[in-house]
């Protein structure tokens, strides 16, 4: 199947042909005809398979007949986050370089102003994030009524995100006779009804889950203790052994977590940006751009700021924490193994893990397997990982490819640093989950504020590459 048997238009073609794609992929192949026959479409697939283009290629070819009323948005394309809509922009920047098309951005922390004047003017294309788009409603600068197309993508991460109120009522907002284009990667109940209420004799498109079909990718569990100290001296053991580790990701549930295991990665000498829903947009996309160009190949991110995102090539994921919703897990590990690529993904299980780990294997239908001794195999004595995983007989103890060092080295050694250095009075503590600080902990439980130099040798060189810091605009 070509590009050119879809039907799309000739300006879209030339430009998709400009970025180098010479075949559609199945969830564009399948969705395109329906979106360009005006067709309802329910899309269940997740980020990268194509689903934007599947979208975002047949508006441009639709948008060509007619032309945008001031503060009447012909299209409207809703995402749950800032960076999923700034995507969905680069989108039709791309795709649409042939086209005079106005395209206007509605997301938080970017002004009103500009915004305004642009809607003012009249947009072909608005996306936004729901919250934003009201705002702007309720300031009476914006009209919906002439909305022909509605896109509600990501429609599951809005459920996560409590947004479903919001589309509700802007779905309410635009006319009953648009066409409507639904996105979700799974399709729980919450998310069937909506679909039901939105959509008008649908046409059902579904890709397989990456994650089902990537076999490309090595899943292993390793035990640690129950403690946060343990869990990060874990992590790092397991980012400085790994094989071929070229980028990862490490997921946190929590966003509190991802700021301070970031804190404490950078601490121990790792070149490493954050991703959690409190930064600011600039961060965010400044934590981004680092990554993907990779001069900061260590991410720690949350779900909700990760979800979607297109970040290719990643060659690990390390799962801190197991994630409490088991389609978590798939999302996760689908940011690696992409496109027949090998990967890996390591996920953190302590005590206490079992139950959201047994949702996970009943959800992909396996069990995982254990990088050393299980959790029930692992004496609960063992505070330290090292001797846990030396006696396993893991790769990377034994000195596999990419291991620079036997674990039980670094673990003494890590010990041996922390201990020598006292804590210091003038230093801000790392700010550690509420039961920790109600605990007190012991100096031990405490992540030195110093880079580990004795290890400095041992690290991937291009782990602990400065990130380059970018002047404000
Ligand atoms: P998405 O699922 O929309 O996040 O897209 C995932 C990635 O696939 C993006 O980097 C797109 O640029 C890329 N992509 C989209 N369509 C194609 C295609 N037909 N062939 C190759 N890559 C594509």
């Amino acid at each position: 199947m070509s590009f050119a048997e879809l039907g799309l238009s000739e300006k879209v073609q030339q430009a998709v042909a400009a970025s180098g794609y010479t075949e559609p992929t199945p969830i564009q192949a399948q969705a395109i005809p329906h979106v360009l026959a005006r067709r309802d479409v329910l899309g269940i697939a997740q980020t990268g398979t194509g689903k934007t283009a599947a979208f975002t290629l047949p508006m441009l070819t639709l948008l060509e007949s007619g032309r945008a009323r001031a503060r009447m948005p012909r299209t409207l394309i809703l995402e749950p986050t800032r960076e999923l809509a700034a995507q969905v922009e680069e989108n039709f920047d791309r795709y649409g370089a042939n086209h005079k098309l106005s395209v206007a951005l509605l997301i938080g922390g970017v002004s009103f102003g500009d915004q305004d004047a642009k809607i003012t003017r009249g947009v072909d294309v608005l996306i936004a994030t729901p919250g934003r788009l009201l705002d702007h409603f309720e300031r009476g600068k914006l009209l919906l009524t002439g909305v022909e197309l509605l896109v509600i993508d990501e429609a599951d991460r809005m459920l996560d995100m409590g947004f479903i109120p919001d589309i509700e009522r802007i779905v309410k907002l635009v006319p009953f006779t648009r066409q409507t284009l639904f996105f979700s990667a799974t399709m729980p109940p919450e998310i069937q009804r909506l679909a039901d209420a939105f959509l008008h004799n649908p046409v059902k498109v579904e890709v397989a889950r990456a994650a089902s079909t990537a076999t490309t990718i090595t899943q292993r569990l390793v035990a640690t203790g129950s403690q946060d100290y343990e869990k990060r001296e874990t992590l790092r053991e397991l980012i400085r052994g790994a094989t071929d580790l070229k980028n990862a990701i490490v997921f946190c549930n929590r966003k509190r977590d991802v700021a301070v295991l970031h804190r404490s990665l950078q601490k121990h000498g790792f070149n490493v940006a954050a991703l959690h829903g409190d930064m600011d947009q600039r961060a965010r996309m400044a934590a981004l751009d680092g990554f993907r160009s990779g001069d900061t190949p260590l991410l720690v991110a949350s779900d909700v700021a990760a979800r979607g995102l297109d970040i290719p090539a990643v060659s690990h994921v390390f799962n801190y924490d197991v994630p409490h919703h088991a389609e978590d897990y798939v999302h996760r590990i689908g940011r690696t193994g992409r496109a027949g690529r090998t990967g890996y993904s390591f996920t953190l299980v302590r005590p206490g893990d079992e139950k959201s780990l047994a949702a996970i294997e009943k959800l992909i239908g396996q069990p995982i397997e254990w990088e050393g001794p299980s959790l029930a195999e692992r004496p609960p004595s063992a505070g330290k990982t090292s001797a846990r995983r030396g006696r396993g007989g893991s790769e990377r103890s034994r000195g596999g490819k990419g291991s620079v060092r036997t674990t039980e080295e670094a673990t003494v050694q890590d010990i041996e640093v922390r201990e020598e250095k006292a804590p210091r009075r003038d230093r801000a503590p790392e700010r550690a989950p509420q039961r920790d600080r109600d605990r007190g902990r012991s100096r031990r439980d405490q992540d030195t504020d110093e880079p580990v130099v004795g290890l400095g040798d041992h690290v991937p060189a291009f782990l602990l590459r400065p990130a380059p810091v970018k002047k404000p605009k």
